[in-house]
């Protein structure tokens, strides 16, 4: 397939900016992976609804990213288009308690929303690197909250690419998952709702929360947060340190010396590096402790 000419064509019909042969690298957190054929960056849902239409009608696969935080791309790169949904989709505005955000808008930024503006419930999305439309997908959340629990609804692009408004109950939210993982539906859109809090008190207790993260975190070196999900009862991490896994390096990956359930990226890691290492804590943990863990960031592209 002509990619520079698919890429001229998609560019008259969008308004977004169109590149061929995109470093994938730039758009994870773990700054590892290959390139992308032809890479979209929408400035809205038209934009996706476009691009979706062109790739459909001439067969080329299409991926949607968000800010790539919990994505852990092959080094073969991913062919076709991969849409970003990102800063062109980031708009923010409070009616009452709810919050209307396009999926481009930034977990932190809609915490600040929040606090801002009085409303309690999303303390726990300060801390967590992710996209709006990453965040319902993964249902991302942390010890003070998830997702799930300030969700009203979003807009999605459908099969017939049309935007279609699907309640949160529609959603199937449970530990780190949605419904929207396996369908191959587009957020483009969120509506969350918040309860009247005291400014201060969120400030508080979102300041402590971050501090308790900084303190277990591993920061430094490129990484995508929690590697593996967490069995039920237990903790991945509690389960590699204990397997003696902390500090082990294939390549330049290396399970964290801090918390065993990350992988950091010490400088060239390539993406079989991770996939080798993920491989040799699964084996490991299910030969010790019998369990098989599954693993919480996507693997998405060709080897
Ligand atoms: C330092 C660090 C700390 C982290 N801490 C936490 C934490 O405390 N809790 C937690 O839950 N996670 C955590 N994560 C993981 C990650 O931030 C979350 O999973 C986040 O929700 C992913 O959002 P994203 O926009 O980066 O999605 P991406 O990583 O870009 O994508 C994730 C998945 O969602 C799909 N997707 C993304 N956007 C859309 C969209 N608009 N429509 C349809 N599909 C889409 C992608 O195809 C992919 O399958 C952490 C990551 C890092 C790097």
């Amino acid at each position: 397939m002509n990619y520079t000419s698919l890429a001229g064509e998609l560019q008259s019909l969008v308004r977004g900016s169109i590149r061929i042969n995109e470093s994938m690298r730039k758009h994870t957190t773990w700054k590892i992976g290959g390139n992308a054929d032809v890479f979209l960056d929408p400035s809205d849902k038209g934009d996706i609804r476009q691009a979706v239409e062109f790739a459909r009608e001439r067969a080329v696969p299409f991926t949607v990213i968000g800010n790539g935080s919990n994505l852990l791309i092959k080094d073969g790169g991913i062919r076709g288009l991969v849409i970003k949904i990102g800063r062109g989709m980031a708009n923010l505005s409070v009616n009452g308690n709810r919050i209307r955000a396009g999926a481009g808008a930034m977990l932190p930024e809609l915490a600040a929303v929040a606090r801002k503006n009085g409303l309690g419930g999303f303390e726990f999305a300060a801390g967590i690197p992710g996209s709006l439309g990453g965040a319902v997908v993964m249902n991302a959340g942390a010890i003070n909250g998830c997702a799930a629990d300030v969700l009203v609804e979003v807009e999605v692009v459908n099969h017939n690419n049309k935007l279609v408004v699907l309640k949160k109950e529609e959603l199937d939210f449970a530990y780190r998952t949605s419904s929207l993982q396996n369908q191959g539906l587009i957020c483009v859109e969120t509506l969350w709702q918040g309860y009247a809090k005291e400014q201060w008190q969120i400030e508080r207790e979102t300041k402590e929360y971050l501090a308790k993260r900084k303190i277990a975190q591993p920061q430094g070196y490129p990484n995508a947060g929690s590697v593996f999900k967490n069995p039920q009862g237990d903790h991945a991490g509690r389960l590699i340190e204990a397997c003696g896994c902390k500090g082990l390096r294939i390549g330049d990956a290396e399970i964290s010396t801090k918390h065993a359930n990350w992988i950091l990226n010490l400088g060239n890691a390539t993406a079989k590096d991770v996939l080798d290492l993920i491989d040799k804590i699964k084996q490991v943990v299910q030969k010790r402790f019998g369990v098989l863990l599954h693993l919480e960031v996507r693997v998405l592209g060709e080897d």
